[in-house]
């Protein structure tokens, strides 16, 4: 098919509303927590929706929503959308029953509207596989609430039943193909190849995509084979309720620089740790530090958590003048000396160290008591990580976390932080995130912040990036 001159297409549509342009951040990063925790990998991913009229959608659909009664987007609804209607490959990772379906029918409609009508004899614009015969007989009744009002048809393709009712309908021509992978590669083959063909496929859905996996190998090379079909500058959509190791090679091979998108995947801190979030003054901070030590450092080991290396080797230097016995942790020690300052730490030789997230990363220390965040975290994943290095195995642990003024931004994350981990939130941060965004609603623009929440990821400071590599 490499010899067909193919036509250009449009698959970039998304336009975002001013009321998402100017949410900060901060802001979305809170607002995908509050969607069930939407976690999302890969650049430039546009901010959730917060209604259907955001994604842009047509009339006819707006009202075919209202008819069925979905009222707003569900969580992966909310997130997908946008980045599928703006152009993009995606992996979508949500559990059963989270409105999976919607979330790449919507885009599509939108998709196969933009083209020129199907001709005679030219094959179908969207292709949905699907495992199971019962999973695409859904997809088709959930497609067909939509697909009537906009005058485009659907077919069904699935095994196990008679094949001649199917090749009649794909004969009369449809926009949309819904397939199980096996059943699709006999269409295409059939009567000389004849009966359909995927000359204008633009728009490629693999729903389900984990139990692909669970069927064996053979739907994965159905898979491939039907995709060997269709061009390479398609868009291409995967989703799924879990993403087994497996399913990566396959979403290498299809997908082209996607965008992830997992709901609910986000881990929260174990509920044996105790964590206290204090608001505080820069130079009031050494003090309350040291305060906390006296308190806890008897009682077993600790772990001072800084954001850079030069602040590890600073701290370390003030506790040592203060009588306690410390090291430091952080990418700027060779390999060698960190090795002995972690078996030094794990055996208690010495219980008290200052270190930066990436250095500190899924280290195991049973007798581990007490973390202090002495810079605040700035985001909620390295929130939740730091506070996770304690209260492990059963094992009750303690976390305080300072936040200054300055830091007022990272507030947000570690409300929800608080929240999902069913800890009171303290008057004083609620305080300073609610001054904060009233600071930036009276500025009425977006403050730019340094801790890259939109989209790239976070970033540490680039020595301890690649430590982390
Ligand atoms: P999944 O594929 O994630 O398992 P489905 O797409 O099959 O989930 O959707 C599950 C159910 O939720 C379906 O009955 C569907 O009609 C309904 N649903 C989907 N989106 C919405 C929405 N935004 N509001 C209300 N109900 C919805
Ligand atoms: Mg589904």
């Amino acid at each position: 098919h490499q010899k067909i001159e193919y036509e250009p297409y449009r698959k970039d549509f998304y336009v975002e509303v001013p009321e998402l342009a100017k949410m900060s951040p901060e802001e979305v990063n809170v607002h995908r927590l509050d969607l069930e925790g939407i976690a999302v990998k890969g650049k430039g991913c546009p901010k959730p929706i917060k209604s259907w009229v955001q994604c842009g959608t047509s009339m006819k659909i707006l009202s075919a929503l209202k008819r069925h009664s979905y009222e707003k987007p569900t969580p992966i609804q909310a997130q997908a959308i946008p980045a599928i209607m703006s152009g993009r490959d995606l992996i979508g990772i949500a559990k059963t029953g989270s409105g999976k379906t919607i979330a790449f029918l919507l885009p599509m409609y939108r998709h196969i509207m933009d083209q020129r009508p199907l001709e005679e004899a030219e094959g179908p614009i969207a292709v949905i596989m699907t495992p199971t015969r019962e999973l695409a007989l859904q997809i088709t009744k959930e497609c067909k609430k939509f697909s009537k009002p906009l005058n485009l048809r659907v077919v069904c393709v699935y095994g196990g039943t008679g094949i001649s009712e199917q090749i009649a309908e794909l004969k009369r021509g449809a926009e949309i193909i819904v397939c199980t992978p096996g059943r699709m590669i006999d269409m295409l083959g059939a009567n000389s190849g004849r009966v359909t063909n995927l000359r204008r496929a633009t728009y490629v859905v693999v729903d389900e995509a984990d139990r692909m996996f669970d069927m064996g190998f053979e739907p994965q090379v159905y898979i491939d084979t039907i995709i060997g079909h269709i061009l390479s500058y398609r868009q291409t959509v995967m989703f799924s309720a879990t993403f087994p190791r497996a399913m990566e090679a396959l979403a290498r091979r299809i997908l082209s620089k996607p965008i992830e998108v997992q709901v609910g995947g986000r881990s929260v801190v174990c509920s044996d740790v105790e964590q206290h979030v204090l608001v505080i003054e820069e130079d009031q901070k050494f003090l309350k530090l040291l305060e906390i030590l006296g308190h806890y450092q008897e009682k077993g080991s600790v772990i001072i958590f800084v954001d850079k290396q030069e602040h590890a080797d600073g701290l370390l230097k003030d506790l040592m003048k203060a009588s306690y016995p410390c090291m430091s942790l952080h990418g700027g020690i060779d390999q060698y000396d960190r090795d002995s300052v972690i078996n030094d730490f794990k055996n208690g030789a010495c219980r008290l160290m200052v270190a930066t997230s990436v250095a500190a990363r899924g280290l195991d220390i049973k007798q581990l008591i007490l973390v202090v965040n002495y810079n605040c975290p700035n985001h909620y994943e390295d929130y939740v990580h730091r506070a996770g290095r304690t209260g492990r195995a059963g094992n009750k642990g303690f976390a305080y976390t300072f936040i200054t003024d300055e830091q007022a931004r990272y507030a947000g994350d570690i409300i929800k932080a608080l929240e999902l981990s069913g800890s009171p939130v303290p008057k004083e941060l609620e305080q300073l995130w609610l001054s904060f965004k009233n600071q930036r609603q009276a500025e009425g623009k977006s403050i730019k912040s340094s801790s890259g929440f939109s989209g790239k990821g976070f970033k540490f400071d680039e020595t301890e990036h690649a430590l982390a590599n």
